[in-house]
């Protein structure tokens, strides 16, 4: 009843949800994803944008100057690490799957800079695969709105989502949760006066 009641709800206020982060091909996809760490897709996408202008193809990226990256990359945060991670994709692409983006999170995650929550978002972005990411927005609603309890690590969160909502949805759920912290159900000062949920959400003491 909960579950349908927020359903419902992300469905009224994002009936066709889209990822926000912009890309053409699917390393830029995951390229972006590991980008957007701590960082927002705005962001991201003024960073790609150049990024992939000046290095438009994979043999590009891999060959690119560790100091070049870094200085595109800087304003999205952590970008020596990031340079790093964006090389090194491009570079195990290149070596052992003949540039194509694995269809398996079991080897996604082997990726440096990519954890379980960026594989299940690149597979049900780029693919439509079944999956659910849960990232700090996605996380902070579940626990918010009771989907899952306060002391959830992000692995029984995922796994409690994925028992709540219907396998076709884990995907939409996802960009629903992730649109829905970051306009509405925000980190600090959520706008729980127009929640239509308030009256279900554990957050609503401390905000009204
Ligand atoms: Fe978020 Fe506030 Fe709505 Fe709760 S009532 S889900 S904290 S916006």
């Amino acid at each position: 009843m909960k579950t349908s009641r927020i359903e419902d709800y992300l469905d009224s206020l994002f009936p066709n949800p889209q990822c926000e982060l912009s890309y053409q091909k699917d390393y830029e996809l995951l390229m972006a994803i590991v980008l957007s760490a701590q960082s927002t897709d705005k962001r991201v996408n003024q960073v790609t944008n150049i990024l992939f202008q000046k290095y438009p193809t994979l043999k590009d990226i891999s060959k690119a100057s560790i100091a070049d990256l870094e200085d595109i990359i800087r304003p999205v945060g952590s970008f020596r690490k990031k340079a790093s991670y964006i090389r090194n994709i491009a570079v195990i692409l290149l070596r052992d799957y003949e540039g194509i983006v694995p269809r398996s999170r079991e080897q996604l995650i082997l990726f440096p800079g990519v954890g379980r929550k960026t594989a299940n978002v690149f597979l049900s972005e780029f693919y439509g695969d079944a999956a659910i990411g849960v990232d700090t927005h996605v996380e902070r609603i579940s626990k918010r709105l009771g989907l899952a309890s306060r002391k959830d690590d992000v692995l029984q969160v995922e796994k409690k989502l994925m028992k709540k909502f219907d396998k076709t949805v884990w995907g939409k759920r996802h960009l629903q949760m992730v649109l829905f912290g970051r306009y509405h159900c925000k980190a600090i000062k959520p706008e729980c006066q127009n929640c239509l949920l308030v009256d279900i959400c554990g957050e609503k003491k401390k905000n009204l």
